[in-house]
């Protein structure tokens, strides 16, 4: 069966080079994924599928199968976007082919999988593999604003609850178990405003902040963690105030931070920990996690705070030896296991709902968000066969 799978997927690798190259061309930036989502909705209906559907947020759901063992295929359509045009040596919504590696925005992070999946979809239907699973091929919106929102819409409101979730983030072709949450916070100071001339008539809400930054950077040195994902971190992003004039005391200072969550951390010991800093009891700071509610390329607004909880997979969880028994099979060799840097939908589906995730993906993630973004078309076909013939292991074993 592996070695039908692998044909397969090489058959339809010019197929596979020939959507992502469209799909990079389709320009789709976070909460403008319109034109995409339908582009992925033609080659879904070419490819067979027997239920293509886009939902109120603007994700596509394409349905393989009605069997009782339901899993997702997940792959967020949207890109960040160009940066600097000068670092290009492609045009990155043209892309190009060059010795059997695609370049273009996206062609890692993460159209190239986008590709992949529609793909395994294809290659499960041909081959009659989804027996008795119902497999969703998901092309999910917003993630590069908000991760993880688009599946907090689809578990919540689309009635769909996948059994396990392949995120098909990059991953060199490893098996990934997860990685560090996030949160966004801020901490406010006020004081007392009065003319800049005569300042000991006010309170400045600067000198109120400045031993919360100091610490700050000590509390990042005191974070924790287990050894596989790593320490907790935390970093201030960004400083500012405000006063009436530039001839005036500050009557407000706000930090943004950047804490990046351990598998032992949650939004309430993040927070505390911030709260119980003397400096913030001593300025009777404000600290608030911040919230996001920006309309989706279909104009819904789905507001939810900036906590992306932690997710990790146990090493000895069935999902994970599914996972490497599949490349296995596949390749001749033993799967490399690992976990991502950066963070993913995974935040959502496992992270809020506890719903087990694993990751497999196309292209390393070092290209991701680069000028020099890529991805090699072997990893195409592979990730193609690698998606087509994971179900099936996973429902057997
Ligand atoms: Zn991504």
């Amino acid at each position: 069966m592996f070695d039908q799978i692998l044909q397969s997927a090489r058959r339809h690798e010019r197929a596979i080079v020939g959507f992502l190259r469209d799909l990079i061309a389709t320009k789709s930036l976070s909460a403008q994924e319109g034109d995409v989502i339908r582009r992925v909705e033609r080659e879904m209906a070419a490819c067979g599928y027997d239920e293509v559907r886009i939902d109120a947020m603007g994700n596509i759901l394409g349905r393989i199968g009605s069997g009782p063992r339901v899993l997702a295929l997940d792959a967020h359509v949207d890109t960040v976007d160009v940066g600097n045009a000068a670092n290009w040596t492609v045009d990155p919504f043209e892309g190009d082919e060059r010795d059997g590696i695609i370049y273009g925005r996206g062609a890692c992070d993460m159209k190239g999988a986008l590709a992949s999946i529609v793909y395994g979809g294809r290659i499960i239907k041909e081959l009659g593999l989804e027996r008795e699973c119902t497999i969703w091929v998901v092309g999910s919106v917003q993630e590069e604003d908000c991760d993880g929102l688009c599946w907090q819409y689809i578990l919540n409101e689309d009635g769909l609850r996948p059994e396990a979730v392949v995120i098909a983030e990059p991953t060199n072709l490893s098996v990934y178990r997860g990685h560090r949450g996030r949160m966004e916070i801020e901490v406010r100071t006020r004081g007392v405003s009065c003319h800049g001339s005569a300042p000991e008539r006010g309170v400045n809400a600067i000198y109120r902040m400045a031993p919360i930054v100091a610490d700050i950077e000590r509390l990042n040195d005191r974070l924790s963690g287990e050894p596989f994902l790593g320490k907790g971190t935390v970093t201030i992003a960004e400083i500012r105030s405000t006063s009436p004039s530039l001839c005036a005391v500050a009557d407000s200072a706000t930090i943004h931070l950047d804490r990046r969550l351990a598998a032992t951390d949650t939004m309430e010991s993040a927070l505390g920990e911030i709260r119980s800093l003397p400096s913030v009891a001593a300025a009777g700071a404000e600290v608030a996690v911040l919230d996001y509610a920006v309309p989706s390329w279909r104009g819904l607004v789905y507001p939810t705070k900036k906590y992306y909880p932690t997710w990790l997979l146990a090493e000895d969880h069935p999902l994970l030896r599914a996972g490497t028994a599949a490349y296995a099979g596949l390749f001749g060799e033993p799967a490399q296991v690992g976990r991502w840097v950066f963070s993913t939908n995974g935040v959502a589906v496992m992270g809020m709902h506890r719903i087990p995730c694993i990751g497999f993906g196309p292209g390393n993630e070092v290209f991701a968000h680069m000028a020099t973004e890529q991805i090699p078309v072997e990893h195409l076909v592979k990730a193609a066969a690698w998606y087509a013939a994971f179900p099936g292991v996973y429902t057997k074993g």
